[in-house]
């Protein structure tokens, strides 16, 4: 076989081209957001893709992997230190500040789907330019609200087919009980030092919490036998928490208490949720296998490891940022993690609309004529196939045979130049000739029959 030669250039490690077979996906995904936005009250926002590094600094935490690893920063030619935003919350909050969105009706509701940036190392499902979509609800402290929003993101992926979706939620409570868990969590993980990862050893100091995300194998016994935040919480957090999840039990949406859900950014109170879709793996099971099917199938079924959706609430964020202190609750969704799912699931997508008309053209006056042609054909919203490139009749015809239309106008110098096309059946081969003026209504009944 001869060796593909590798192309000069290439798109930069963990970043990729989206292209048209993946974009109907990401299309599909936009719009289920945005119907499930505009039915509750979300108004869309776009914010730029650099900020102050500052921002996310301080607003997403300095002990973060976010800050510490992944944040493309940069100095401008003016000196300034920039960031491209890793993620949504933060840029949302400072638009909600600088544009004085405190003196709307509260709350304020907003949504956005978009492009970030993480200096991740690539592997599945993880990548370092991706897109996401976020819904935020800023200034109202209610549950009521952490429901809403863990129902929108649960409701736009069941809306996009996926099955068998479950939440992980949990709550890491606030300034008045977090403190307290944090130091028995620190001595518990000093305890057990010298059987943690370098990093985690690092993040004992900085904040023991992020031990609780940690990935690595070497600490998950570690983490599993922690204390758990949920036996801590102050009474106050603790009855938010219990509302929240009596909204959830009232919507008959399937959740799991996880404990040491903490999510990987600073800046969240109390609630924090994920949501991820149960997979399940069919592999081709050989005759002595297939006695054992059932049993072996049900091994194989999986819980995809990553979250295709995740948030929670930051009561303290808008303060942090130099606002007045408002509570929040937001969440974002993973649009390539999702995009996998869906594909992994062979969701497919309603075919968009296959022409039935297919436009030939013979010589450059027919030629010249047919584009206006096509277009009117647009104007009046009867989709139809053509081949400007192609010059002869045979191809052209080979290619309307092969699109599968029903019929093939075909223009040439004669017909031009007397107003008419001919109307080609492309099942019984018939021809007959017809004036041009008066072409895209006759088409348009003749398909609807
Ligand atoms: P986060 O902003 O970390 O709360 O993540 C929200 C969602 O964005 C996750 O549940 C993922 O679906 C997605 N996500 C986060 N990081 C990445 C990444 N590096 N590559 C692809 N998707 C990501």
């Amino acid at each position: 076989m001869p060796r593909k030669k590798t192309p000069k250039f290439q798109s930069l490690t963990g970043m990729h081209d989206i292209l048209p077979e993946d974009q109907k996906y990401f299309y599909e995904i936009y719009k289920t957001a945005k119907n499930i936005a505009d039915f509750y009250g979300f108004g869309e926002i776009t914010t730029p893709i650099l900020e102050q590094a500052e921002l996310f600094s301080r607003g997403v935490g300095m002990a973060t992997d976010v800050v510490k690893k992944q944040m493309y920063t940069f100095r401008t030619k003016g000196g300034e230190l920039v960031t491209l935003r890793p993620e949504g919350t933060a840029s949302i909050v400072r638009a909600y500040i600088e544009h004085g969105m405190r003196t709307l009706p509260q709350p304020v509701k907003l949504w956005y789907f978009g492009p970030f940036f993480r200096y991740e190392k690539p592997q599945g499902g993880r990548y370092r330019q991706f897109w996401q979509f976020g819904f935020e609800i800023i200034g109202d402290a209610s549950p009521v609200e952490d429901a809403q929003v863990i129902l929108i993101f649960y409701k736009i992926l069941e809306e996009l087919k996926l099955k068998n979706l479950i939440i992980q939620i949990n709550s890491i409570g606030d300034h008045q009980c977090r403190p307290y868990y944090k130091r028995l969590l620190g001595s518990y993980l000093r305890a057990h030092h010298s059987s943690l990862c370098a990093d985690c050893r690092r993040r004992i100091k900085e904040n023991p919490l992020r031990v609780l995300d940690c990935k690595e194998e070497k600490c998950q016994s570690i983490i599993n036998s922690a204390p758990q935040i949920l036996d801590h919480l102050c009474r106050e957090c603790h009855d938010h928490f219990k509302e929240v999840l009596e909204y959830l039990d009232n919507l008959g949406l399937p959740y799991h208490l996880n404990p040491y859900l903490v999510r990987g950014l600073d800046y969240y109170t109390r609630t924090v949720f994920e949501i991820f879709a149960e997979q399940e793996e069919f592999h081709e099971l050989g005759d002595q296998e297939s006695k054992n099917n059932q049993e072996k199938k049900e091994s194989l079924s999986i819980i995809s490891k990553n979250a295709l959706a995740g948030g929670g609430r930051y009561d303290t964020l808008v303060k942090l940022l130099g606002g007045k202190e408002t509570p929040a609750f937001g969440a974002a969704g993973g649009v390539e993690r999702i995009v996998e799912a869906m594909k992994f699931a062979k969701i497919k997508l309603a075919r968009t609309q296959k022409p039935k008309i297919f436009l030939a053209q013979l010589g450059k006056q027919a030629k010249r004529e047919i584009l206006r042609l096509i277009e009117e054909f647009r104007q009046a919203k009867v989709p139809v196939a053509f081949s400007l490139s192609k010059d002869s009749l045979k191809s052209q015809l080979k290619l309307a045979d092969r699109l599968g239309v029903k019929y093939t106008l075909i223009l040439g110098q004669k017909e031009v130049v007397e107003g008419k096309i001919i109307i080609r059946n492309m099942q019984t081969g018939k021809q007959k000739i017809t004036a041009t003026k008066t072409i895209v209504q006759e088409m348009k009944k003749k398909i609807s029959k």
